[in-house]
């Protein structure tokens, strides 16, 4: 494509997007299609010869629209809210423009340094400990690419070998981890793929507000070392999937502390909320954290995919992740002074990713995105308080509030 018509398709695109947005409401939110619709439309074989870009379009509209449920329309309310925005999808098309990979501060300097700068400004927007700065013993990354799923493709075909005992039991199966019944299912394959085995993370109960029980955590910690285990990681969840449940920070991170277990929390849903000062007592307790992420992909209006990941202590990280083949060597990395980001992450590759993150805090500003915050915290109270005052619902859970403001909910 010469880059006279990519000038021109480009355009095409972009209207098409822009056109997709104004009408996204007016399509069904849930796609209207039997399993195998789709492909069968579609033709047995890649063309021998290139396609006039229209046509690409064309079937964009006829083949692919019909099939997709609607993550952007304003009428989609399933999982979690995956909302993307105008800065966004721009700042993804330049990185996709500028095609860099920024594996080391070597292959492209403005990639890393970007990554560092973005993630030190969200680390004072969210008030996270300094500890989680770049200037402290810590530092923030994004993560995540393709190179995981080779990782999951790798584990699964050692597994199939082995029986799945590794998932089952574990790596000598001494070591324990702890997460509450509430915590995403993400913590456990993150278990069961490290090799700790699934048997060995333990499920914490939660009280009436769907919270981690710390008397709970620390029985079962104590029950584990009499066993002989040595329990090495909890998580704590701010904004559960379920039910955005709010565990207790502060009494996890001291027992965390006490037995030397690595305390990550997991923010991915509500972390964003941290964006206003009012909503920061949540995370009351981070001080206590080796480990904090949250999903700009999910609420701060960013596309999937972008996931900020902090540490307290780089070097931990680094050391865990990083392997210096000879072709990666460079002057940069042997002099000490730059970031790598391929050590804090699996994969080796990645993408610009701070650039659309950049886009999105530059053009609504930090007042900008607290507005929207604040506005849609708003909206869900208020429909909180439909359905407390409606005779046909009724609340499953609470929504997040100061202790004592909402009553418990009512139990079938
Ligand atoms: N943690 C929580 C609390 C979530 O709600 C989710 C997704 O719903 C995840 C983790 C997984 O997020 P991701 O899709 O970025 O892996």
């Amino acid at each position: 494509m010469s880059p006279a018509e990519f000038q021109r398709w480009g355009y095409a695109v972009i209207d098409w997007i822009a056109a997709y947005h104004q009408r996204v409401e007016s399509l069904p939110v849930l796609a209207q299609v039997a399993p195998g619709q789709i492909r069968a439309r579609l033709p047995a074989d890649p063309p021998s010869h290139g396609e006039p870009f229209p046509t690409l379009l064309a079937d964009l509209d006829q083949l692919i629209l019909p099939g997709l449920t609607h993550w952007q329309s304003p009428s989609f309310f399933a999982f979690f809210p995956a909302n993307t925005s105008g800065p966004a999808i721009l700042g993804e098309l330049l990185a996709a423009g500028l095609g860099v990979q920024g594996m080391l501060w070597a292959t492209s300097p403005a990639c890393t340094e970007l990554e560092t700068h973005v993630l030190d400004w969200l680390a004072d927007l969210l008030g996270l400990p300094p500890a989680f700065k770049s200037s402290g013993p810590g530092g923030g990354v994004l993560q995540d690419s393709a190179s995981s799923a080779a990782l999951c493709a790798v584990l699964a075909a050692r597994e199939r070998a082995t029986g799945f005992a590794t998932n089952e039991s574990g790596a000598g199966g001494r070591l324990t981890a702890y997460a509450s019944t509430q915590a995403h299912s993400s913590i456990e394959k993150a278990i069961k793929i490290a090799g700790l085995g699934r048997a060995n993370l333990r499920p914490i109960e939660v009280d009436d507000r769907y919270a981690m029980r710390p008397d709970h955590l620390a029985r079962q910690i104590e029950a584990d070392r009499q066993a002989g285990k040595q329990p090495c990681f909890v998580c704590a969840t701010v904004g559960t999937t379920s039910s955005n449940a709010m565990d207790p920070l502060p009494a996890i991170g001291r027992l965390a502390r006490e037995h030397h277990l690595w305390f990550h929390v997991d923010a991915a849903m509500s972390g964003t909320a941290a964006l206003c000062p009012e909503f920061r007592h949540f995370q009351d307790g981070l001080e206590f954290a080796d480990s904090y992420c949250f999903n700009p992909h999910k609420w701060m209006f960013t596309n999937f995919d972008c996931d900020c990941f902090f540490v307290a202590d780089r070097a931990t990280l680094i050391r865990t992740l990083s392997i210096l083949p000879e072709y990666l060597r460079n002057q940069a990395t042997e002099s000490g002074a730059v970031f790598d980001y391929r050590d804090w992450q699996v994969p080796l590759g990645r993408r610009f990713r701070a650039l659309k993150l950049w886009f999105v805090i530059r053009h609504y500003g930090v007042e900008g995105l607290r507005h929207h915050i604040r506005r849609h915290v708003a909206i869900a109270q208020e429909f909180t308080q439909w359905i407390a005052a409606s005779p046909d619902f009724e609340l499953a859970a609470p929504r997040p509030a100061e202790p004592g403001l909402l009553p418990a909910p009512r139990r079938r």
